[in-house]
């Protein structure tokens, strides 16, 4: 089992993980086919299905604890167990930050109708937060009913514009597409570079196959050219990255072997 915690300079990134899905790789991915994944991805494959992974991302900067995303907890999320596991503590998460406003990322904002994280504020983009709770979106989107308009009632969020620092060490980027807005989270520390995904990426199949956008893409192209952008960046980086979704822990770097790039999962 690959390690749960890695150092980005004087920053620790620990996974967690919530649970996984059962998912039809076509399903995800209409421009894939059945050959491709049997043959260049058995790996991921398990009979005829691919189990993304809900995967959160726990970093201490500057003596803060900070939770990326928080699962979907239903029906049998074990994000909670594993905090308990690693040794962290809900009450001692400073602050929540979402990627965006996907069901499978903020499940654990709070339980029961009380915060989880009881002493935390929680952070997510203006521009999520606006398309979720528009008329024609929240109407079909129980998550948001449930998992996000109690933190406005409780006065806990705070919803923010371009980037945004969360800590010296930590920036949010704007990576639009997969939702309008989406942001991911740059780590930059004594030299070292880190980075949070997000859903900016689904699978390990798309750092070769960079065009394949997923069905639940809220705009597909520019899903296709944010995610362009950002793997492109993180190989010329070399960055140790965090994807919520890959298998194992999610840790790892882009890089290239041939003409071909590849995720090397540590
Ligand atoms: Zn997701």
């Amino acid at each position: 089992m690959a390690d749960y915690k890695v150092t980005v300079g004087n920053v620790e990134m620990l996974a967690l993980t919530d649970g996984q899905g059962d998912m039809q790789p076509l399903d995800v991915f209409a421009d894939s086919s059945m050959e491709q994944w049997q043959s260049e991805y058995p790996e991921l494959l398990d009979g005829d299905l691919i189990h993304p992974r809900f995967g959160t991302t726990a970093v201490r900067s500057d003596g803060k604890l900070i939770i990326v995303d928080t699962g979907l907890q239903a029906p049998d999320g074990a994000l909670m167990d594993d905090m308990r596991a690693r040794g962290i503590d809900a009450a001692a998460v400073d602050l929540v930050v979402l990627t965006h406003l996907h069901p499978d990322h903020i499940g654990w904002n709070l339980t029961d109708g009380s915060p989880t994280f009881p002493n935390a504020r929680y952070l997510a983009t203006k521009a999520d937060w606006d398309y979720w709770t528009s008329p024609a979106v929240i109407d079909d989107a129980d998550h948001i009913k449930q998992q996000a308009l109690p933190l406005r009632d409780l006065n806990l969020i705070d919803l923010i514009e371009g980037e945004y620092r969360i800590t010296d060490e930590l920036t949010t980027v704007d990576t639009p597409g997969h939702t309008p807005g989406h942001i991911s989270i740059v780590v930059s520390s004594a030299g070292e570079r880190g980075f949070i995904l997000g859903d900016v990426a689904h699978s390990p199949a798309q750092a070769h196959y960079t065009d394949w956008s997923p069905g639940f893409d809220v705009d597909p192209n520019l899903s296709r050219q944010t995610r362009h952008a950002v793997l492109d960046r993180l190989e010329n980086e070399g960055a140790l990255v965090s994807a919520g979704h890959f298998p194992g822990n999610g840790f790892g770097r882009f890089t290239r072997e041939g003409s071909r790039r590849v995720w090397q999962g540590i």
